[in-house]
């Protein structure tokens, strides 16, 4: 009997990606030889020290910045609550009823956590998107008062896919802090913050060509490992540690550091540096053939967020009418081998309506149809192929199964 291909299909890069073969090795070979820890002045600590600085210069070069600017957390949830708390906590001494300006479709770690700081009496301002998630950058400035601390905008939707207009935000920020500084109205300056949790393997994300002071990204969504996570902090702005402890990262993150996860980080940036363009290209190409496929599959299909440079290169966001997202899902994951998402994965347990789509405006129905496939440095055409041909056969199961139903009922 012929053995059955147990090749799965894996196009939920969004929610996580392999690990490198690369990352996998230097992880190995550490894990073997260096186990000290970093903060211990004995050469076994020291070995351990040096790999971290080393991982640190790495991101510190990725960034444009200096190594004394990247601070190492768990991941990304962990430096978006330490980016927005740390600069609360800071300017909670001098201005009595914060403001931060963020949007409606930013990941839970952030929105979660402006919702509760809204418990101390910060106020959260939303700035409204667009049908295809774009940020309206024109309503920025009316939203400003005195009391705005800071700003949180996501770099890349982690559900659809769209590029926010992070440059043109730190230009506008900047601007109004020169002249706040001219008419010395107040002294702190608005600080900005950015997620690139998602941008990271694909766009330009130096910190000075963005003009952010603080910015967001996690191993495990750019093929390295899980538990490990950067925070890159502007030198100098008003900024408090929100966790106390011993004072490893420049005093601003206390706990031993995660030396294998954080060595592993490092050379998946440095791989991701060197691929950034063709990865991109690759993408691009995978991505366009396959929006084409799946619109000539369905004539109804509804692709959500924005065509071309305006979207990331490995996402692509479908509905189609009369089609919970959440059943395609299921089949393609028991029938297909395919595994494809509904939404964000930390809420894909869940049976929460995806914010991010209603804040575009969709219905609640139109939100539970959508489909995320995201794709990733292992995916190929063939897969590609083989996930069309069963989005045709499951869709027309689903939808002949719901005229039946109908039937029945009359
Ligand atoms: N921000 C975005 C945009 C994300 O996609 C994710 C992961 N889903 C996070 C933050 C949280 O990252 P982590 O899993 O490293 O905590």
């Amino acid at each position: 009997m012929r053995k059955k291909s147990s090749k799965f299909i894996y196009l939920d890069h969004a929610a996580t990606t392999p690990m490198a073969s690369q990352v996998i090795k230097v992880m190995e070979s550490l894990q073997k030889e260096i186990f000290g820890n970093p903060t211990s002045p004995h050469f076994i600590g020291r070995k351990a020290q040096a790999v971290v600085d080393q991982a640190r210069k790495t991101v510190a070069n990725f960034l444009g910045t200096s190594h004394s600017e990247i601070i190492f957390t768990s991941g990304a949830t962990e430096s978006n609550n330490l980016a927005i708390r740390g600069v609360v906590k800071t300017y909670q001494e001098v201005v009595k009823h914060p403001e931060i300006i963020t949007s409606p479709v930013e990941h839970h770690s952030v929105l979660e956590t402006c919702k509760d700081l809204e418990k101390e009496g910060v106020k959260i301002i939303y700035l409204p998107v667009n049908q295809e998630g774009l940020v309206k950058i024109n309503h920025l400035e009316k939203l400003i008062t005195p009391d705005t601390v800071l700003i949180t905008i996501m770099y890349v939707n982690n559900e659809i896919g769209t590029i926010e207009p992070i440059k043109t935000i730190g230009k506008t920020i900047n601007l109004i802090n020169q002249e706040k500084l001219k008419n010395k109205k107040q002294s702190l300056p608005i600080l900005f913050h950015t997620d690139a949790v998602q941008a990271v393997p694909f766009l330009n994300c130096q910190v000075d060509y963005l003009g952010v002071d603080l910015l967001s990204f996690s191993g495990h969504k750019i093929n390295g490992p899980k538990g490990v996570g950067v925070l890159f902090k502007r030198k100098g702005i008003p900024f408090l540690k929100i966790q106390t402890g011993g004072d490893q990262e420049y005093n601003f993150r206390a706990g031993t550091q995660n030396v294998p996860g954080i060595v592993g980080l490092g050379k998946a940036i440095e791989l991701c540096q060197k691929s950034q363009r063709s990865y991109y290209k690759k993408m691009n190409q995978l991505q366009a053939w396959l929006i084409t496929q799946l619109e000539k599959a369905r004539t109804e299909l509804k692709l959500t967020g924005p065509r071309g440079k305006l979207r990331i290169p490995n996402n692509v966001h479908v509905r189609v009418n009369g089609v919970l997202g959440e059943e395609l899902m299921f089949l393609f994951d028991q029938k297909a081998q395919i595994a494809v998402s509904t939404a964000s994965a930390c809420t894909a347990g869940a049976t929460r309506i995806s914010s991010v789509l209603l804040a575009l405006g969709l219905s609640e129905q139109e939100a539970k149809e959508g489909l995320r496939i995201t794709m990733g440095k292992t995916t190929t055409e063939t897969d590609l192929k083989k996930f069309i041909f069963f989005f045709k056969k499951f869709v027309n199961e689903l939808k002949n199964n719901s005229r039946k139903d109908l039937l029945l009922s009359k």
